[in-house]
């Protein structure tokens, strides 16, 4: 199929907004893939230029547009991320997640990995999923019991792409069936560990990892034997830099990693308590995610080689394998179009032209 190599021609950063229904009245123009504020507040117009813009209720054509050929590079072994960034209620969870009548990016590419995989008799492959929350710049593992994962958060071991994350549980799923038992009892975990549920998810990031192992089989049908399959037998650990085809026996054994991630609400601190140690830390991760793809980006397109800002937030330290060399990255902002939300959603679409 040829949507299979439709990444190739893509640059490094997909960026796209997705503006939620609403019944307000819209203080937004979109005329082609432009948006402008339709309102003559006295400010000059400010026109926004985006890969995609998207509207309605419908998941497909966002996972269309989005989604589909970043998961198909992480099968092909490349790393991939898809973020969803915007103030809480535009319908991040709505766009990743989304519910039983319109399943979102995560159901979807999983959905497309396993027949992805049916597709390819050639390959033998092995995917493990992870759950994480990063709360007041703690990393939570919401695979584990919360009584585990509060006094046990998870730390970053190495440094640029050696990075590994322990203790993490990485559940190895089969079926689209068993994907959502991990995602069910990830949200459990993620309800009961807080007494304030709808406080703290828009306080969070939540990340949704899957890695991705395949090899090739030999003539018989056979996976190549390794000798160094520590959980699993016959594949090796975790590698989460994203090595592509590296020879194991004379035949090919790859690795990626697609992280699918939750922002925490991208609003400005509303209370004392948030501007003072919540509100700090999620500024400081988003902004610093912020940086982060803006110089990927810019280094990508210019062929230049600018230091970039992992290290100043555990998101992007974490995510540092998965971003750097030949990762594509993928973000959708959401937007609320309403006339009460334009300070937030023109800070949102600032936010994406200058990651663009
Ligand atoms: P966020 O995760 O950004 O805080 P949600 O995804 O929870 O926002 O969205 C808030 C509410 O709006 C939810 O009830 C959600 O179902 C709804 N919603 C958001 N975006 C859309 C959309 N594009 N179409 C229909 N409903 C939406
Ligand atoms: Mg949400």
């Amino acid at each position: 199929e040829s949507i299979l190599r439709e990444y190739g021609k893509d640059d490094k950063v997909l960026v796209s907004i997705r503006i939620r229904p609403t019944d307000a009245a819209h203080a937004w123009d979109i005329v082609d893939k432009k948006i402008k504020l339709n309102l003559g507040l006295g400010k000059a117009p400010q026109d926004f230029h985006f890969d995609e813009i998207l509207t309605g209720s419908e998941n497909k054509p966002v996972y269309t547009a989005v989604a589909r050929s970043h998961v198909c590079a992480a099968m092909d072994g490349y790393n991939a991320v898809i973020f969803a960034y915007g103030q809480t209620a535009s319908g991040k969870t709505f766009t990743l997640s989304g519910d039983e009548d319109q399943p979102g990016i995560i159901p979807r590419a999983m959905k497309d990995i396993f027949a992805y995989i049916k597709r390819t008799p050639t390959r033998e492959y092995l995917l493990r999923c992870s759950y994480l929350e990063i709360y007041n710049e703690s990393i939570h593992d919401l695979l584990a019991p919360p009584s585990q994962s509060s006094a046990q958060p998870v730390q970053i071991h190495g440094s640029g792409n050696n990075i590994v994350l322990s203790p993490l549980r990485e559940e190895v799923v089969t079926s689209l069936k068993s994907v959502k038992e991990v995602l069910q009892r990830g949200e459990g975990n993620r309800r009961t560990a807080t007494t304030d549920w709808n406080e703290r998810s828009s306080r969070s990031h939540s990340v949704f990892r899957v890695v991705i192992e395949s090899r090739e089989r030999d003539r018989d049908g056979r996976a190549t034997p390794t000798p160094s399959g520590r959980q699993t037998p016959g594949f090796r650990p975790p590698t989460p830099g994203g090595a592509r085809l590296q020879a194991r026996n004379g035949r090919s054994v790859q690795t990626s990693v697609l992280s699918l991630i939750d922002l925490a609400g991208s609003e400005k601190a509303t209370s004392d308590k948030e501007r003072t140690r919540e509100g700090k830390f999620i500024n400081t991760s988003l902004l610093t995610l912020g940086s982060v793809i803006s110089t990927l980006a810019d280094n990508s397109a210019k062929n230049k080689t600018d230091h970039v800002p992992f290290r100043n937030s555990k998101l992007t330290r974490m995510l540092q394998p998965s971003l750097s060399g030949d990762a594509r990255i993928s973000v959708v902002c959401t937007i609320n179009p309403s006339k009460d939300a334009i300070p937030e959603s023109t800070s949102t679409l600032q936010f994406a032209q200058r990651i663009k």
